[in-house]
Formats: C-alpha cells, sequence, structure tokens
C-alpha cells in the first residue's frame, strides 16, 4: 500500500526536480516503510541521503501526505547493497564515457541550430534584451558583467543565449564559449563529486573565456550548488571573463537565492524579456510562415488568420510556434487551404486556454480578499498606508498580468490619472527586491490568479 504510494510519489517527483536530478538523487534511493510519522529510505551513501532531505524531503513529505500517507518527517539510512549498485552504474558510465571527445570540450551543451540572431524577431518588448546581447555577442571585450537576462516562460530566454554562443563561436574562435543550464551545471558538479573529479570540474569552467548559463534559478535552494556557481563566477569575474545568465525572474526574486550571489548577478546589466505584444507576435507568425512554406510548398493561408492568432494567444511564443505546426500539419494532411474556421477548429484547446484571461477587475478582488479590506475602498480615494500598499500592489498585477495599458488600468482605479498606476507600479517593483514579504504575497496572488 504504502510502497505504491511511494511509486505515484516518485513519478510526480521526477517532473518537479527533472529528469537530471532525479536520475541522480531520486533513483537511487529505496523506499523502506513509513512507521510513527517516520517514511524511511535506504541511500548509497549518507552524502545523497542528507542532500535529498534537504532539498527535496518537504516534496516527498507533501507528495506522500496527498497520497493520505501520515508521515511527518524522512529518514535515511545508508544501505551498502544500494552503495555497490551506484558504483557498478558510475562504472559502466565511465567505461562508455573512454573514448569520447576530452572532457574539456564536453563541458558545453549542444547548441540548437534554430536559435541565432538572424531567426529572432525583435520587437519592443524585447529590443533592449536583443540589443544587450547582440552587443555581448561582439566579443570585443567584457562591457557589463554579468549581462542579466530574465523574463516569462516561453519569451525568448533561450533562443537568445544561443545566439550569443553562436555569433560568439563564429566570430571569436579563439575563445572557449561554454553555454549550459543551471541544471546541467548542477547534475555536472554532483557527478564530480560522486566520482572525486571536483578538480577537473573546476578547471573545466575556469578554463571559460565566456560562460553562459541558462535558467538560473534552478539553483536556488541547493545549497552546494549555489556554492559552487558563487565561486566558478567569481573566479571568472576576476579574470575578466563575460558571464552571461538568465532566469525566469529578476536576481533579487528569486527565492532561496543566497543574498551575496542575487547580488553579484545584479552588478552588471539586467535586462528584462516583456511579455509580447500584438506586433511582437504578429512578426513572429509571419516569420515562422515564411519557414513552413519551403516545408509545405502549395499550402496557402488565407488573409486574416495570423491577425487572428496574434490577438487570440496571448501567452507566449512557445505556445504561439506549437499552434502555427500544428495549423500546418493539419491543414497538409487534410489537404485544405488554412482558414479562419479551420484553425478555430484544429486549435480549439488552445484557443480556449488563451480565453482564460485575468481581468483587472478579478486582480482587484483578489487582492481586496488577501488583504481584508474592502473593494470600494480598495478603488476608493483613501490613501492610508493599509489601502495605498494594497492598491499599488493591485495597479502592479494589473499592468503584469493583463494587456491592459496604464491610462486603461487607471480608469479602472475610480478613474485615477495613468501616472498614479506608473508610480504604483515602480514603487512596488522597488519594494518587491527589498521587502520579501511583499514579494511573497505577490507570488501568492499571481499564483491564485493563474489558477
Ligand atoms: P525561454 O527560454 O524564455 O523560455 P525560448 O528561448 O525557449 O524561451 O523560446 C521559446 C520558443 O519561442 C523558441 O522556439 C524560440 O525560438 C521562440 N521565440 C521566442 N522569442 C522569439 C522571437 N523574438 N523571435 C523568434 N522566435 C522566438
Ligand atoms: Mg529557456
Amino acid at each position: 500500500m504504502t510502497q505504491e504510494a511511494w511509486g505515484t510519489v516518485r513519478q510526480n517527483l521526477k517532473r518537479v526536480v527533472g529528469a537530471n536530478a532525479f536520475t541522480a538523487w531520486i533513483e537511487p534511493l529505496e523506499f523502506n516503510d513509513a512507521r510513527d510519522g517516520v517514511a524511511s529510505f535506504s541511500a548509497p551513501t549518507a552524502y545523497v541521503g542528507n542532500y535529498v532531505d534537504r532539498n527535496f524531503g518537504d516534496d516527498i513529505l507533501f507528495g506522500l501526505r496527498r497520497e493520505g500517507v501520515k508521515v511527518e518527517r524522512v529518514s535515511f539510512e545508508v544501505s551498502s547493497e544500494l552503495a555497490r549498485r551506484a558504483a557498478e552504474r558510475v562504472n559502466d558510465e565511465a567505461d562508455e564515457a573512454e573514448g569520447e571527445e576530452a572532457v574539456m570540450e564536453l563541458t558545453s551543451a549542444r547548441l540548437d541550430p534554430r536559435y541565432t540572431f538572424e531567426k529572432f524577431i525583435v520587437g519592443k518588448p524585447n529590443e533592449m534584451a536583443f540589443a544587450a546581447a547582440k552587443r555581448v555577442a561582439e566579443g570585443r571585450g567584457v562591457v557589463f558583467n554579468p549581462l542579466f537576462l530574465y523574463g516569462g516562460v516561453g519569451l525568448g530566454k533561450t533562443h537568445l543565449m544561443q545566439a550569443i554562443a553562436w555569433d560568439l563561436r563564429e566570430l571569436r574562435p579563439d575563445l572557449n564559449v561554454v553555454y549550459l543550464s543551471a541544471e546541467q551545471f548542477m547534475y555536472r558538479f554532483i557527478q564530480a563529486l560522486r566520482e572525486r573529479k571536483m578538480m577537473d570540474f573546476k578547471l573545466q569552467f575556469r578554463n571559460a573565456d565566456v560562460l553562459i548559463v541558462d535558467d538560473v534559478q534552478f539553483i536556488a535552494g541547493k545549497d552546494s550548488t549555489q556554492e559552487e556557481f558563487f565561486h566558478t563566477f567569481n573566479a571568472l569575474v576576476d579574470q575578466g571573463k563575460q558571464i552571461i545568465i538568465s532566469a525566469d525572474r529578476a536576481p533579487g526574486e528569486i527565492k532561496q537565492l543566497e543574498e551575496r550571489i542575487a547580488s553579484r548577478l545584479q552588478s552588471g546589466l539586467v535586462v528584462d524579456l516583456h511579455p509580447t505584444d500584438y506586433e511582437l507576435r504578429l512578426g513572429i507568425l509571419q516569420a515562422k510562415v515564411e519557414h513552413y512554406r519551403k516545408d509545405y510548398p502549395g499550402l496557402t493561408i488565407q488573409d486574416g488568420v495570423l491577425t487572428y492568432l496574434a490577438h487570440r494567444i496571448s501567452t507566449n511564443v512557445r505556445v504561439l510556434e506549437g499552434a502555427l505546426t500544428r495549423l500546418f500539419a493539419f491543414a497538409s494532411l487534410v489537404g485544405k487551404e488554412i482558414t479562419q474556421e479551420l484553425t478555430q477548429d484544429c486549435l480549439a484547446d488552445i484557443l480556449r486556454a488563451s480565453d482564460r484571461k485575468t481581468t483587472v477587475e478579478e486582480i482587484q478582488r483578489k487582492v481586496a480578499e488577501h488583504f481584508n479590506i474592502r473593494l470600494s475602498d480598495l478603488l476608493g480615494p483613501k490613501r492610508s498606508r493599509n489601502l495605498a500598499r494594497p492598491r499599488q500592489m493591485a495597479m502592479y498585477l494589473s499592468k503584469k498580468m493583463t494587456a491592459r495599458s496604464l491610462p486603461d488600468i487607471a480608469r479602472r482605479f475610480g478613474g485615477r490619472d495613468h501616472t498614479t498606476v506608473m508610480h504604483g507600479v515602480k514603487k512596488i517593483e522597488e519594494l518587491m527586491t527589498e521587502d520579501s514579504q511583499i514579494a511573497d504575497d505577490l507570488e501568492m496572488l499571481r499564483r491564485a490568479l493563474e489558477a
């Protein structure tokens, strides 16, 4: 019964922690039993046990409880049998790796040939990020260090990061350009620990001339990985090597990221990718259609379909691309012209999902509820602190989560002036980095609104 529960939890953990971390940490565990509120596991080494306890302990407890198992804490004991099996696996892998390229070259992850500057469509929401990336990619000395790019899912961070790597490799073949995700960094770090190859690991990274690390938020809360990342970062900056980092939010907003790391990450240039606007989406769609014309000669697309999609799908570029791919595949299968009607049929689910958009009114209601104040007070003229702050937070969320313009939002806040909203948004952006309570409240509200 409990073994079964663990089976389910384990399956879910794979999604939560990612495939690499799963292989490194969760897979080697064996579930023993759950008794007297303690879920007990066997681990190949004490290190693995401690690591899982610290980093994934809460996730495991949460999962088990959801499966109806009553547990208060987890415990790990070292099993020599598991240790033997783990050792065998490592040896097998080492045998396979032998004879492959030199270790030095293994450091960088593979780049996607589609992620180049040429294929990146520039619009108002991403022009700053694009310009900064371009500048760094010229490789003419270090201008800002690090360059920190952040933005929501599917807005082009990975695309830009890899574009920098492609250009640098071409323009400056003399430089050792290392690109990888923070998750891969962690995985290599763990592997180096396991195989007692920390020296090689350090050398590999300190040999980089340009280090590009994608999705750095991944290492938040993973203490030893953070520590090592921090050392690597400092060593490279001290040598005047260029570092480029991306994350899904601003350095100061990444929870469980050590303060000193966050502050180092902010010491260069921080640029954000804003949510797409209509023009950018249309531009991206047009570029993709050009591309598809080659794969699907003879397929025609009616006027108005692209503008329709650009209006209707406002989530992110990945969804937009997915929609178009499906549309072309479907149209070519049934051998029909792409009309608005066919689009609606073929993309019904995506279009429906995009309909569930947050409104300013919903945000106001949720914020009032959260702070236990009356909606009329939130929108009214009173300016006491206990009303003004929630009001500004509601303005901030309205700006970030809806496509409404500042004047439009201002109107919905009791007919205020748009500069008031602008000021409110700025204020919250400032406060968010210094006041973790505000950051937490916003995060909670955002999640509630997205649900
Ligand atoms: P992120 O890393 O920010 O989550 P990605 O870089 O993976 O986003 O982008 C998601 C997809 O959208 C990729 O296929 C990428 O090529 C595409 N994409 C994002 N922004 C643009 C853009 N401005 N022009 C062209 N393609 C884009
Ligand atoms: Mg990415």
